[in-house]
């Protein structure tokens, strides 16, 4: 316990989905002074088959603009809330006024902006009276242009002078309001957003993001049995792995945070003593143990091959072809090229209903002298602050894709030598992921 220190904690849907949920929350939050801004989400699934209140407010929504009734759903909200606060023992607080205004406006079809994000505004106003910490509706800090953009220089101006003002409170998590005053979410998950602004804005030593799981592991754990977590990761690592689809994180939360170098915790409610997944900008922790940070995979992509005798004196061949692209509107992954070969490595969704109308344009823009589509393919990546400057890695990867009998369709290291990415067959992902994780990490 430290007094001097601020720290953001955000809170999932799922570790506030009923009252016992709720309690563990409040158990972390005492537990740590410094816990002095609290963003939650809405109360999220209790079981498997359960329904996201958030869900259940786009759906009134969704109801109410075809002009049908909500009582029946809008019920079964006011339910979830109500089971909360009576759990909790809340004797003297009640939502009912709120409930009324709501329904009201979601059925004046105030938008489904507005309907969504009051699962986090009643339950922050729950949180708050449950800790005794004020609260702060999230419109009156959060703040977006007309055209919907996340307006950071007011938000950051406002908030901060509201935080001053306030030692401990209840931020909403999901939502701000634009200059007309109308309500705006941020995209689904988005809570994880707010609590990375709200940190921001007080300037906390960290942002602890609470969830239902221990942080990142280190491999897709429904492809490798029990993969190890990762104790810490910088940014760029995280930026590369959860690109490649390892996501506990909202993308866009960790901007606002790592701008400014606030490190971030990823920690488990359920699970409140495992260290979790601390996000950094840099470290100066030396894994000796462990070249690499993670491995990651996605299926999906298509590769573009052109090939043109002396292609590499033409000048300008690489624009041309990127020129087409970018009239069409697609963006690449990679593009490895041999000298007179060009490859680029593309989502296949992105080539669905374009295929033919792209292979035109290419051949009159550069006039190759062969081109063609090959699909399913997937992509590895190894990623690790570890590799950089470390002898063999590469070598390693190679060999223990060899060893398993996969054919290598594609290589790619980054000059950063944080990743080295392999296109393999789509079947093979599977047990090429396998082979590389007994390599370096079992
Ligand atoms: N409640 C919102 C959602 O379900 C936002 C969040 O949970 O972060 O997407």
């Amino acid at each position: 316990m430290n007094r001097d220190q601020i720290k953001t904690v955000k809170f999932g849907g799922s570790s506030l989905s009923d009252a016992n949920q709720f309690m563990k929350v409040a158990n972390i939050i005492r537990a740590d002074e410094s816990r002095r801004y609290v963003v939650p989400s809405a109360p999220g699934k209790r079981y498997k088959d359960d329904t996201k209140v958030t869900d259940m407010l786009y759906k009134c929504n969704s109801l109410a603009e075809k002009g049908e009734s909500i009582d029946i759903y809008f019920d079964g909200i006011k339910k979830r809330y109500n089971e909360i606060i009576k759990g909790l023992g809340l004797n003297d607080f009640s939502l009912e006024s709120d409930f009324e205004i709501i329904k009201e406006n979601i059925k004046n079809k105030a938008g489904s902006d507005y309907a969504a994000s009051r699962g986090e505004y009643l339950n922050g106003k729950i949180m708050a009276a449950y800790i005794g910490y004020e609260f702060i509706d999230a419109a009156d800090v959060i703040f977006f242009t007309e055209d919907g953009k996340f307006d950071e220089e007011k938000t950051n101006a406002v908030l901060k002078g509201v935080l001053k003002t306030h030692a401990r409170a209840v931020v909403p998590g999901f939502y701000g309001s634009k200059p007309d005053g109308k309500i705006k979410t941020f995209s689904r998950g988005g809570s994880d957003i707010t609590g990375s602004i709200v940190a921001r804005a007080c300037d906390a030593d960290i942002y602890e993001n609470w969830t239902d799981v221990s942080g990142f592991l280190c491999a897709d754990p429904r492809i490798i049995d029990d993969p190890k977590p990762i104790e810490v990761i910088t940014y760029r690592e995280l930026r590369e792995l959860s690109y490649m689809g390892a996501t506990v994180l909202h993308e866009d939360a960790i901007f606002p945070v790592r701008m400014v170098g606030i490190p971030v915790q990823i920690k488990n409610t359920n699970d409140p003593d495992a260290p979790g997944t601390l996000i950094v900008h840099k470290t100066d922790k030396v894994d000796t143990e462990r070249v690499i940070t993670g491995i990651a995979g996605k299926k999906n992509f298509s590769v573009i091959t052109l090939e043109q005798d002396m292609m590499n004196s033409a000048v300008g061949f690489g624009r041309k072809v990127l020129e087409v692209l970018e009239k069409h509107g697609m963006v690449f992954e990679h593009l490895p090229s041999g000298i007179d070969t060009m490859s680029i490595v593309l989502s296949t969704a992105q080539l669905e209903g374009h295929r033919d109308e792209l292979i035109n344009e290419l051949c009159r823009a550069v006039e190759p002298d062969c081109i063609y589509i090959e699909d399913n393919l997937a992509l590895l990546a190894v990623v690790g602050r570890g590799m950089v400057g470390e002898r063999g890695t590469a070598a390693r990867v190679f060999g223990a894709i060899a060893k398993a009998g996969i054919n290598l369709r594609m290589i790619d290291q980054g000059s950063s030598e944080l990743n080295i990415i392999v296109g393999v067959d789509e079947s093979e992902l599977e047990k090429a992921m396998k082979a590389i994780y007994e390599e370096f990490v079992k």
